[in-house]
């Protein structure tokens, strides 16, 4: 195959002098200060000011991730961390006044009238938004809030149980579950659920506070429900709750029977009876965890070939991140857990992290934050900062098409069973988190339509979610740990309402994916070109530009579902 090299295109400042540097306050805030002094008579000059002001952000925000990709290279470096908190207290909350005098600079100024509506539509909506929702009296409501988070976080990582005479975190159970032995099984999820238990009260009690001040805050700002507020803190100018209401009913006709049909071949597949909650991470063939690769290396070699494989140009990017630097894959001591992918928003160049070990879903997520990588590259030459950075229901369409669209392309990793099996997880897994998605979607507006819920009301509401959209499995005398399940969901005591923005990517990865089964350049070619928009356009054009519908009804979602089930039928077990 013929190289395509690529080589990036620099992007070097206008106004910043080059020698300029952000590490410590009194270097940033002059250069905040003179925008903030600086005269715009014209609307080219404000729009050079705009510029101006992202190229500043850009430079300070370069600072802060660079001190934060170090730290989480190496946890255990106490300069490292040391730096990185320095920034996170010292220059990052000293922004935020300066940021809002300079948003209201905008918004005040005359000369606005003079920009293109069309151009500025998405970025002023957010702007007037964000000064329309600020309270001051909110702040010490949201400092209160913030302590209940770091209490959940607490309460949740002080969770371990004793199994097999060691002391093991609920994560470190995990692989118990995907043991052929069911005996083994059971007794590992009954030991984590027990656990959990132990701070049902607990968690209830954090919960109750969180709803409370939430209203409190929504009420402050003038609206009359949590609900109506939390949309547009998350800014969903594109959709609002009967959209997401009607995305639920959708999931329920059209997911859930697939996902339910699923569960039964598995059973079947296991040979039981009935399928318990401990009977679901396990291969159902009784076959041991995929093994991907051995050696870091031959990770990235196999994903940039497969980037090649789905278009020449991203493999070349890719290959660049790998000589360039910007990417730490391997797992090592010292190195934080997770995966993620940032920005150097002053070289305009994509990062990415994350903790291979040499299992199948490591190759997932390098796919995923590849997807991510390609979005920073594809949208570098807007010139409008806030552009280059696209709203989460889109970024997480570029992350979730490449996992799919490298997905027939696995053989790279696996024989071929084994390519087949691990394309099948991905597409099983999708199947079963829509109905996941759904149930906390619809929870979430249940608790902020019902200020006045108990807590049996409130377990009673959850039940009713997982009757309609869970599968067929039998809880038969862990009805308590089924009731509190929602516990264990992050998000719904962090970030409320924010969940159902990975089930509108997946809906808009799942058009890209299924066009490709049949026209992969066409497909590739729109999802390139649906990326390079950044977020300059509101979420509808960017779908429409990616070549998918942004509707949540069952029809976009049914010939998704029939896809899915079609391709499965035609993969080995
Ligand atoms: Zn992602």
């Amino acid at each position: 195959m013929a190289e395509t090299a690529y080589i990036p295109e620099a992007f070097p400042h206008h106004w910043l002098p080059n020698e300029a540097e952000f590490k410590t306050w009194d270097q940033v805030e002059p250069w905040y200060r003179s925008l903030l002094e600086r005269p715009i008579g014209s609307t080219e000059e404000l729009e050079r000011w705009l510029v101006d002001l992202g190229e500043l952000n850009g430079a300070v925000s370069q600072e802060g991730v660079r001190r934060y990709v170090a730290m989480t290279c190496q946890t255990d470096d106490p300069d490292r961390e040391a730096a990185h908190l320095a920034f996170v207290r010292d220059i990052e909350p000293r922004l935020k006044p300066i940021q809002n005098d300079l948003r209201n600079k905008y918004l005040d100024s005359p000369h606005r009238s003079g920009l293109d509506k069309s151009r500025y539509l998405v970025f002023d909506r957010a702007l007037d938004n964000r000064r329309s929702l600020y309270r001051e009296a909110n702040i010490p409501r949201e400092t209160a809030l913030a302590e209940l988070d770091q209490r959940y976080q607490k309460i949740i990582g002080a969770m371990t149980v004793t199994f097999r005479g060691e002391e093991r975190t609920p994560a470190q159970m995990a692989p118990f579950l995907e043991e052929p032995d069911r005996q083994l099984r059971e007794e590992a999820w009954k030991s984590v659920a027990a656990r959990r238990l132990v701070d049902r009260d607990a968690l209830d009690d954090l919960f109750d506070r969180m709803i409370a001040l939430r209203g409190e805050i929504a009420r402050e700002a003038g609206f009359p429900s949590f609900t109506d507020y939390a949309y547009r803190v998350r800014e969903r100018f594109d959709y609002g709750v009967a959209e997401a209401t009607a995305f639920g009913d959708a999931i329920e006709k059209v997911v859930v029977p697939l996902a339910r049909k699923l569960q039964e071949e598995r059973r079947q597949a296991l040979g039981i009876d009935r399928l318990r909650p401990w009977d679901l991470s396990v291969d159902p063939l009784g076959r041991p965890p995929l093994r991907p690769f051995a050696e870091v290396n031959k990770l990235a070699e196999g994903s940039e070939a497969i980037f090649r494989d789905v278009d020449p140009e991203l493999g070349a990017q890719f290959a660049y991140l790998r000589e360039h630097g910007l990417l730490d894959l391997a797992n090592r001591k010292g190195k934080a857990p997770g995966g993620y992918q940032t920005t150097l928003e002053d070289d305009r160049l994509p990062f990415i992290f994350m903790n291979a070990v040499g299992v199948d879903g490591d190759v997932r997520t390098l796919l995923h934050e590849g997807g991510h990588a390609f979005h920073a590259l594809a949208s570098r030459a807007e010139p409008l900062a806030a552009y280059r950075e696209s709203p989460i229901e889109f970024c997480e369409v570029a992350s979730m098409s490449m996992e799919l669209l490298g997905a027939r392309n696995l053989a790279l990793f696996y024989g071929e069973a084994d390519a087949d099996r691990s394309y099948r997880q991905l597409l099983e897994g999708i199947v079963t988190i829509l109905p996941w998605i759904a149930t906390v979607d619809a929870f979430q507006h249940w608790i902020y339509a019902h200020p006045d819920q108990t807590r049996d009301d409130r377990r009673a509401a959850w039940r009713d979610l997982l009757d309609r959209f869970g599968g067929a499995v039998d809880w038969t005398g862990f009805e308590d740990a089924r009731a509190s399940g929602w516990h264990r969901q992050l998000h719904i005591f962090l970030y409320p309402f924010y969940y159902i923005e990975y089930g509108i990517a997946q809906l808009g990865a799942l058009q890209i994916w299924r066009r490709s089964l049949l026209d992969r350049e066409g497909a590739v070619l729109d999802y390139r070109k649906a990326l390079a928009l950044g977020g300059a356009r509101p979420l509808p054009d960017l779908f429409a530009a990616a070549g998918a519908r942004f509707e949540f009804s069952e029809s976009s979602l049914g010939p998704l579902m029939d896809a899915i089930g079609h391709e499965l039928e035609h993969l080995a077990p």
